[in-house]
């Protein structure tokens, strides 16, 4: 019998359960651009609640969240500052500046995150004839830097800085329920306290089929639903998916601590067989490998999907789909597709974080 094969190409490749698929089936719907959906409001009230923020607006993906995000914040020629290796730059097709007419300043604190010492050196107020920074994104969950963690003393201590020089914050939260289930900070103090704005995914670690939340301030919300029309995201009995996040958040939200094992569980085997692999602080693991091209697509034979971010690193991403044991039938088959793909190159340590992914074909 042939083994079944294990996703850990992304969270974002999970099925609706039984459960989600049933309460899609029964949810109360209306026409959302109406604002008359019971079920999408329902989520915006749960989540802009839970974050503390006044508004909330249920969009299609999490790229639209941040670009209707950032918009609010920052104007055509005006500047947002953010990590070199931000989702927003690497995996948005350009939109800040395509749509946003955004200029971007990029800052390299390491493992992705935005820290008050790194911006410290970069925000500055503009003048007659300098851009001045308006925004800053952080992304929590860090993607491309493997699922790094801003702590809620940086996030604070980032609040801090920009509230005294003028700044807005945005926030990528896509897999803010990682950093929360890593950390145990409650959804509060993530929130508001440290953001203008946040983006939040249905998506991803909770296992919905589509959907983010855009949390922001009610004053905003009428301007954030204009964007929203604008590129396309209004949508009309939108509460068959809203149910799906509903759904996630009762039923999934605490399981992804088992994620965040077998991230563990993954790295450990790895690491054991003689790789370099960063230490996962969420469900996102690295290893360092040469032809990691070769390693996909020979894993890829042997039923077990992995991504390639970079030329010698390999992404492995757990999800509510793959369990322990699936898990382990990875590590077994990587080791022998890594050791077959790159013979004779010597396994390298890896010191530092790897961030110089650059030729991704993956996004997410
Ligand atoms: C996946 C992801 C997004 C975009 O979400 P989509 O729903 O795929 O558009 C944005 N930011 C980060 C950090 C992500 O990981």
């Amino acid at each position: 019998m042939k083994a079944e094969t294990v996703d850990l190409r992304s969270d974002t490749v999970t099925r609706p359960t039984e459960g989600m698929r049933a309460a899609m089936a029964s949810a109360e719907v209306g026409d959302d651009l109406f604002g008359e959906d019971p079920t999408v409001r329902a989520l915006e009230e749960r989540l802009a609640g839970m974050f503390g923020f006044s508004g909330a607006l249920f969009v299609p993906s999490g790229v639209m969240a941040n670009q209707i995000g950032l918009r609010l914040l920052a104007g055509p020629g005006e500047e947002v500052v953010c990590d070199a290796e931000a989702h927003i730059l690497a995996h948005e097709e350009a939109s800040p500046a395509r749509y946003g007419g955004i200029q971007t300043r990029t800052v390299s604190a390491g493992r992705g995150l935005v820290t008050a010492e790194a911006l410290a050196e970069v925000v500055r107020p503009g003048n007659a004839y300098t851009v001045g920074t308006r925004a800053v994104e952080v992304e929590q969950t860090h993607t491309r830097a493997g699922g790094t963690v801003h702590s809620l003393e940086t996030l604070r201590a980032v609040r801090k800085l920009t509230a005294d020089a003028g700044v807005a914050v945005h926030m990528d939260g896509a897999r803010i329920w990682n950093a929360q289930a890593a950390t145990g900070t409650p959804s509060a103090q993530y929130g508001a306290p440290v953001a203008d704005s946040l983006s939040v995914c249905l998506s991803k670690g909770l296992g919905a089929p589509v959907g983010s939340v855009l949390l922001l301030s009610a004053e905003c919300l009428a301007c954030a639903r204009k964007l929203r029309h604008g590129l396309g995201g209004g949508m009309r009995q939108a509460g068959i998916l809203a149910a799906a996040g509903l759904y996630a958040l009762d039923h999934h939200r605490e399981r992804i601590t088992e994620d965040h094992s077998n991230a563990a569980l993954l790295a450990a085997g790895l690491r054991d067989a003689g790789y370099s692999v960063r230490e996962p602080e969420t469900n996102i693991v690295l290893v360092e490998t040469p032809g990691a091209e070769d390693v996909v697509a020979r894993a890829a034979r042997k039923g077990v999907l992995v991504s390639a971010p970079g030329p010698s690193v390999v992404r492995l991403v757990t999800h509510l789909d793959v369990g322990r044991n699936a898990c382990q039938r990875a590590v077994e088959v990587l080791v022998a597709a890594m050791s077959e793909a790159g013979p004779g190159m010597q396994h390298r340590v890896c010191t530092g974080h790897m961030e110089k992914a650059e030729e991704s074909e993956e996004a997410a």
